[in-house]
């Protein structure tokens, strides 16, 4: 059976799609300094093994462990040379764990982790070049969609955009980090959600939306001032909570029952998708995905 378009399934229903990697990967044994997308070709069975209570927790979209996965960043593990094995690896993982059921798998791309000219050293076209070449491998392994995460400066956003756009055919997602001070929505670069949404759809982004930062609480604010500026389809991710460090470790203050709870309003201030990031687990999606089927009207 074909699976249905992503664009016409998020038409008619909200749907539900992964929590974090990171964390999770981290509480499986990941130790700081690690590269996390290595381990696609490490453990891949421990990633599969994620992708699989993401989906049995009832996501309906997965994402790719390729978050890091661009040369730039790679570079400072010296795994440059792996670029496309790690993200054909980290798509294979994800579509394992799919199978042939109807869970879109995301081909994720994050920050290059450098900032561009004039405030840091690398230009426009080293970092659309090392966009380009992830989306490319990505969407030859097989991804659904490409989606585009944990951005905090509009051009890199654009550039990774329109990389995806001009380097695949798939749907591409774009998600900038937002803070709230005194009820002003701005990344730390100082991007507002106007911006944010104008610049995004320029450049051909088909889903725009907000992960990480904060909790579901400041995220319904952070949905409802992106809302405002555009008509596109939103997705959402917020962490559970904000970090506590308990006994020398970081946790999340943001229970999976917390997190549900919010969840109607969430889709009240516009959200089409909901999702998690750090410090979230399938427990979280599970305890989502009922108030999001209670919404849907299952
Ligand atoms: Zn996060």
């Amino acid at each position: 059976m074909k699976k249905e378009l992503l664009l016409d399934s998020v038409r008619g229903r909200v749907l539900v799609c992964d929590g974090a990697m990171g964390t999770m990967l981290q509480a499986e044994g990941l130790s700081a300094g690690e590269c996390p997308e290595y381990w696609n070709l490490t453990k891949p069975e421990k990633v599969t093994n994620i992708h699989k209570m993401y989906i049995a927790a009832g996501a309906d979209m997965i994402l790719s462990n390729t978050f890091g996965a661009n040369r730039l960043k790679l570079e400072k593990f010296k795994l440059e040379g792996k670029v496309r094995e790690i993200n054909e690896a980290g798509v294979k993982n994800a579509k394992k764990a799919a199978g042939n059921g109807p869970v879109y798998v995301g081909g994720d791309i994050g920050p290059t982790g450098e900032m561009l000219e004039p405030y840091g050293a690398i230009t426009a076209e080293k970092a659309f070049a090392a966009f380009s070449e992830q989306a490319e491998i990505l969407a030859e392994a097989g991804a659904d969609f490409i989606i585009v995460e944990t951005m905090i400066a509009i051009e890199e956003t654009v550039l990774a955009v329109k990389a995806a756009k001009s380097k695949t055919k798939l749907p591409v997602l774009a998600l900038m980090t937002f803070n709230i001070n005194n009820g002003d929505v701005r990344t730390v670069m100082g991007v507002d959600t106007e911006t944010m949404a104008k610049e995004l759809e320029g450049a051909g982004a088909d889903i725009i939306g907000a992960n990480c930062g904060y909790g579901i609480d400041s995220m319904i604010e952070i949905v409802r001032a992106i809302k405002k500026h555009t008509d596109r389809f939103v997705i959402a991710e917020p962490n559970a909570g904000l970090p506590v460090i308990k006994e020398g470790v970081a946790a999340y203050d943001g229970s999976p029952d917390i997190m549900a709870s919010h969840v109607a309003e969430l889709i009240e201030a516009g959200a089409n998708i909901i999702g998690g990031c750090c410090g979230t687990t399938p427990v979280h999606i599970a305890k989502m995905k009922k108030m999001v089927e209670r919404r849907n009207g299952k």
